[in-house]
């Protein structure tokens, strides 16, 4: 499996080369083998430091701000956790990463630690650290896509996200969600892109959280709720029975008129809100919960489906089950991917469809990657799923073409 690996490096290596990395453990012999796989990925400028205090000393110290810290969780003295606290105490900017040898079940309570620090957080690798997850990692956090074409880093910045937005750059990707009984294409969901003019394609990492925290949400919603609109639209004219899921920041929650404005850019699509589902996360606190939880009762009574996205994480859960009207519920792709080989992820699966079902709410499953993914979600009885092994998301020219093979090949003609 060498090869691939070097050859999606070497597509990003223009990009990998420029990045400044420090490394944390207290062990020398990770510190060589992660090092020389940084190096063997492109990467230039690795510095080590062997605990938190030297850590921390590094970053204080560093002429150009270090980008990128990967950080053993279990160290003698100052140990991951508490080190990625200083660094939020002292606004540190870059991309943090743990790695860790601990089973599965303390790294995701870590983790959900960790997401409550203001850090760029990318996630754990687990130990011995493998290449090819760096180099996810890596992809992650620079946020674009290994083909694309791009100089060296630079933060995405509220400036250009709204030059982006009057350019009328942001595109809308689908990924399709399938039955599970008879694996039939009953909608798709809806995923920005941005098609940079020099960058590239630009993934939503990248930029949905920066047009949060700096008043761009609202248009970026806007912008993709249209172009969703366009294509149901398109579709249903071509003879297809399709829902289309959009997600929507917990920051578009504030302007009472969203129900009204989101219902009439359906109607003017010649579409019903029956067809349209808004799947939303509580990726932070809601600012203000009594406007917030109108606005959703009212989309609700506009006749749009809600789906609680990201199911399972902490954000998303069992309290926000009970006092909202939502209709499908989408369980967290980290209880999906894998989920035969991890018993916590497999009984939270299997406990969010049981859930859901008693409350007569549909089931999605996301990130479904293999055969085995599948088969157990057959097996716990989810609904619907989405993932990899059904497809990736997609540009909405080819949705069509796509749905017309799948069913071809997976689903008995009967109409
Ligand atoms: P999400 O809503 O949880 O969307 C699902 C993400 O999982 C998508 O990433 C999708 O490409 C990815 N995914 C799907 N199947 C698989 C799989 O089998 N394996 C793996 N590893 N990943 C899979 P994407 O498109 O990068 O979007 C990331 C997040 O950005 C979304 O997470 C959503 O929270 C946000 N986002 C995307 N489009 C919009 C938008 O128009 N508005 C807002 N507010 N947020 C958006
Ligand atoms: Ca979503
Ligand atoms: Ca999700």
């Amino acid at each position: 499996m060498k090869k691939p690996i070097s050859n999606i490096s070497a597509l990003l290596s223009d990009k990998l080369e420029f990045l400044r990395v420090l490394l944390v453990d207290d062990d020398e012999f990770v510190l060589d083998f992660v090092e020389d796989m940084l190096h063997g990925l492109g990467v230039k400028s690795v510095s080590r430091s062997l605990d938190g205090n030297a850590a921390l000393a590094a970053v204080d110290g560093a002429i150009r701000p270090l980008q990128l810290i990967i950080c053993d969780l279990n160290m003698p003295g100052m140990d991951g956790i508490e080190f990625l606290r200083h660094l939020a105490d002292r606004g540190f900017e870059g991309g943090v990463i743990l790695s860790s040898g601990s089973d599965k079940r303390v790294i995701k309570t870590v983790e959900s630690l960790v997401q409550a620090h203001k850090l760029g957080f990318l996630g754990t690798l687990q130990k011995p650290v493998e290449e090819a997850a760096l180099l996810t990692a890596l992809i992650n956090f620079t946020g674009l896509e290994p083909k694309a074409n791009y100089g060296p880093i630079q933060e995405l910045s509220p400036e250009e996200i709204r030059a982006g937005l009057d350019a009328g750059q942001m595109e809308t990707f689908f990924q399709p969600k399938v039955t599970v009984a008879d694996r039939r294409v009953v909608g798709a969901e809806c995923l920005v892109r941005w098609r940079h003019p020099k960058r590239g394609l630009i993934q939503p990492a990248a930029f949905i959280s920066v047009a949060e925290e700096h008043g761009l949400i609202d248009d970026l919603t806007m912008a993709v709720f249209h172009k969703a609109m366009g294509h149901l639209k398109e579709w249903t004219r071509l003879g297809h029975d399709l829902k289309v899921s959009v997600n929507v920041s917990m920051d578009n929650l504030d302007r009472l008129d969203l129900p009204e404005v989101f219902a009439d850019i359906v109607r003017q699509a010649g579409e019903e809100t029956g067809r349209v589902i808004l799947e939303m996360t509580e990726s932070r606190l809601m600012s203000n919960i009594v406007t917030s939880l109108e606005i959703i009762t009212r989309l609700r009574l506009k006749g749009f489906d809600l789906s609680i996205d990201d199911f399972g994480t902490g954000y998303s859960s069992m309290e926000k089950l009970k006092q909202l009207p939502f209709t499908e519920l989408k369980v967290d792709r980290s209880f999906v991917c894998g989920a035969t080989r991890d018993s916590v992820a497999r009984a939270i699966l299997e406990s969010s469809v049981q859930m859901g079902h008693a409350l007569g709410i549909s089931v999605v499953a996301e990130g479904a990657e293999t055969q085995e993914d599948w088969d157990l979600l057959v097996a716990v009885g989810c609904d619907e799923v989405q993932g990899y092994f059904v497809a990736r998301p997609m540009p909405a020219e080819d949705f069509i073409a796509w749905k017309t093979r799948w069913e071809a090949a997976n689903c008995k003609s009967n109409g």
